[in-house]
């Protein structure tokens, strides 16, 4: 099968993956092999073909955000049948007995391992994952539209969830790329006002279309004081620019799985019992409920498609802030 690999973590202008023909994976028991037909772009795939991340496996075929079509079983399968269609996102297995299994926090389970980190993703014509970790793409969504909502999506769901913002409140978004582009939607269907801090008018010009009250730089004063915030771009000074305009008790959440080293602050911006927590990965409940709620608001996804050897480009494209909404790969 034809896929995208990566060899050697190198920067995305020097292009770090390069085709490559693989045998065709084998679903074990428990497990489905699906043909892919599109894969979304994430920011956690550039952070790991650049090698920000440490790599647990080279080469690697990366990609988390999967739509495709069940082709094939193995033994004890019950949850598909060849022919449906689903997603697989980041959350690839966990062990389901340490602690944090234990405790309804798989997301962050001792042994847990990743689509196209510690395995093998979609940027290829199949994949092999376990059913109990697949989803069932509602119908309302089309390919590339329900690619985005499996990581960019379940991500913001969770993100937002964790800034415990409430209906009524005023939310602010830091980063205005894929995942918020998902998130203001959630967030104004809970009837949040939203703020926008991005530096790219081509974003900010996207948020107040999908209903952003305000948008500007994250060095602009917003109107008024924000109850939460969520973090989206991987810049630690944005941590304090965010906390100066947190109300008392207010909640900043941080989306991103690296970030740059947060400045020194004053502890004047964090007293008042403001919060300041970040988010990892997600739960399979965090995904079931992502897509349920997408489709039933629904969640309209602005895609930019590329072919599955153009990836290089569109993780350029990504690293610039030059794709609106989120980056699709048809496979
Ligand atoms: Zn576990
Ligand atoms: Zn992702």
């Amino acid at each position: 099968m034809r896929a995208m690999l990566l060899t050697k973590a190198k920067p995305a202008e020097e292009s770090p993956l390069h085709e490559a023909d693989l045998p065709i994976p084998a679903p074990g028991p428990g497990e489905i092999r699906v043909r892919v037909r599109v894969c979304g772009v994430c920011h956690t795939d550039l952070h790991t073909v650049e090698g920000d991340l440490p790599l647990p496996k080279l080469p690697l075929v990366p990609g988390h955000q999967i739509v495709g079509v069940v082709e094939a079983s193995g033994p004890a399968v019950h949850e598909f049948k060849e022919g449906d269609r689903v997603g697989i996102p980041w959350l690839y297995s966990t062990c389901g007995h340490c602690a944090y299994c234990a405790k309804g926090l798989e997301n962050l389970c001792e042994s847990a391992r990743f689509t196209g980190y510690h395995v093998d993703g979609g940027y290829a014509e199949a994949v092999v994952v376990p059913a109990a970790f697949a989803y069932g793409i509602p119908k309302t969504f089309s390919d590339v539209e329900a690619a985005p909502l499996l990581c960019a999506g379940v991500i913001g769901y969770r993100s937002l969830r964790l800034s415990n913002a409430q209906s009524g409140e005023r939310l602010g978004l830091y980063g205005f790329g894929a995942s918020a582009h998902i998130v203001i939607q959630l967030a104004r269907h809970m009837n949040c006002e939203v703020y926008v801090f991005t530096r790219s008018s081509a974003h900010r010009e996207l948020a107040l279309a999908l209903g952003a009250a305000w948008a500007g730089a994250a060095q602009d004063a917003p109107p008024a004081r924000l109850d939460s915030a969520i973090i989206f771009a991987p810049a630690g000074p944005l941590v304090p620019e965010a906390l100066r305009v947190l109300r008392k008790g207010g909640t900043v959440a941080l989306a991103g799985i690296t970030m740059s080293p947060i400045p020194e602050m004053d502890y004047s911006l964090i007293y008042h019992e403001r919060i300041i927590r970040s988010v990892a990965n997600s739960t399979r409940q965090d995904a079931r409920d992502l897509l349920r709620l997408a489709a039933e608001i629904p969640v309209r996804t602005e895609v930019q498609e590329f072919s599955l050897s153009e990836v290089n480009q569109a993780l350029q494209a990504l690293k610039h802030s030059q794709i609106r909404g989120a980056g699709v790969l048809k496979v």
